[in-house]
């Protein structure tokens, strides 16, 4: 499965880890020439992040981290579509596992999404809002700075919180880059209400939040977004069906087709926020802010597992199985109940050299699954691009 040209790139990982500095400039050109030059399956997954990931990989080359190095720029390019024997399809990634990788960060968020899936599937819920926290960009401020000012104010909301009948949240920290200089650092929350309306929350939660941040001047606040999605009810068993984090398959059910929404654009990956990223310093700043702090958090009842419940094991086991299934020296999955269809790079090889029928499978992938969102709509136009 290995082709000649990454034994090469591992060659070239040895000699500049043995201290070869031509090996480790040669590791750092062609390891960029990756990134500028991503497959069609990488830009699917990795979006136009060509400029960012370049810039990261010629930094973890020059900090002396070439394997971590190698694997930022493969990243997708051994991913293998499998099917199981209900004809269910799903992409068994091959990544790089960093935190700033516009791929990998998305994958990060799985596991909030299986524990909240749990938990709403096997009990009945309180009332659930989504809260977008922001905070005034500084323009000067590093993002360290911001996240520290953030982290400070979150202190004092949550107390408010917890009074206001917060039972379960699950916080995601979004770090965009402001038009201006400065960061605009803010937090997605889901949480789980017992008993606050809508024009509480609104009204009470926004005043609360910038009591916290300590702004005063009304003309001056950062704007807060509070809206209910729904009110206490029965459980919402559909949610647990598939917690893919790409390429799901929509519920039935409009509150929960709405949660599945909500809860993936809150554990979003960095790929739309490091496609706004201006220059080296800038994307490097971010890497440093991520690779030391967490971007999700659970609080109150979502932190514990649900007892019995199968949801987070089923992801866990699967995850296990993508690192352990894969016999690379046979070249192939092994023990699995997932069947190896094909890696995905090859796939689209294969169809442009002629061979239309493989085409199904991606089509497939597409299929019944979410049309909304930047990664669908780039593999939509892959097939339409294909199909011509
Ligand atoms: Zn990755």
């Amino acid at each position: 499965m290995i082709g000649y040209a990454e034994q090469d790139l591992e060659t070239l990982v040895g000699s500049a880890g043995a201290g070869d500095s031509l090996a480790r400039r040669e590791l750092s050109e062609r390891l960029g020439g990756i990134c500028q030059k991503a497959s069609s399956w990488q830009w699917v997954i990795h979006g136009e992040t060509a400029a960012y990931r370049e810039c990261v990989v010629r930094w973890l080359v020059d900090a002396g981290r070439y394997v971590g190095a190698r694997r930022f720029a493969l990243c997708g390019r051994g991913d293998v579509l499998c099917e199981n024997a209900k004809g269910k399809l799903r992409v068994r990634p091959r990544g790089c596992g960093a935190r700033f990788c516009p791929r990998c960060s998305r994958r990060a968020g799985r596991r909030g999404l299986s524990r909240v899936a749990a938990h709403l599937s096997t009990r009945e819920h309180g009332n659930l809002f989504h809260v977008v926290l922001t905070q005034r960009v500084v323009p000067d401020e590093t993002l360290d700075g911001a996240r520290l000012r953030f982290e400070a104010a979150w202190k004092r909301f949550y107390t408010k919180l917890r009074r206001a009948g917060m039972t379960a949240a699950l916080a995601t920290y979004h770090l965009t880059p402001s038009a201006r200089i400065g960061w605009h650092y803010h937090c997605h929350l889901l949480m789980e209400f017992d008993g606050l309306g809508e024009d509480d929350a609104t009204e009470g939660l926004a005043a609360a939040w910038h009591w916290a941040c300590g702004e005063t001047d009304a003309s001056r606040v950062a704007p807060f977004f509070c809206r209910m999605i729904t009110g206490a009810g029965g459980p919402l068993s559909g949610l647990a069906n598939d917690t893919q984090m790409e390429f799901f398959e929509e519920s039935r059910n409009p509150v929960e087709v709405c949660l599945q929404y909500i809860v993936r654009d809150i554990l979003q990956g960095v790929e739309s926020w490091v496609g706004r990223i201006n220059g080296r310093d800038r994307a490097l700043e971010f890497v440093a802010t991520l690779t030391h702090c967490k971007t999700h958090r659970l609080y109150g009842e979502w932190r514990k597992p649900v007892p019995k419940d199968g949801t987070e094991k089923a992801d866990e086991d699967a995850d296990a199985e993508d690192e352990t299934a894969f016999d690379p020296k046979l070249g192939r999955l092994v023990n699995s109940a997932w069947k190896e269809i094909g890696m995905v790079d090859a796939m689209v090889r294969w169809i442009r050299s002629g061979e239309k029928s493989w085409l199904s499978y991606l089509t497939r992938l597409l299929g019944h699954r979410s049309q909304k969102g930047a990664l669908t709509s780039r593999l939509f136009r892959l097939v339409s691009a294909l199909a011509a």
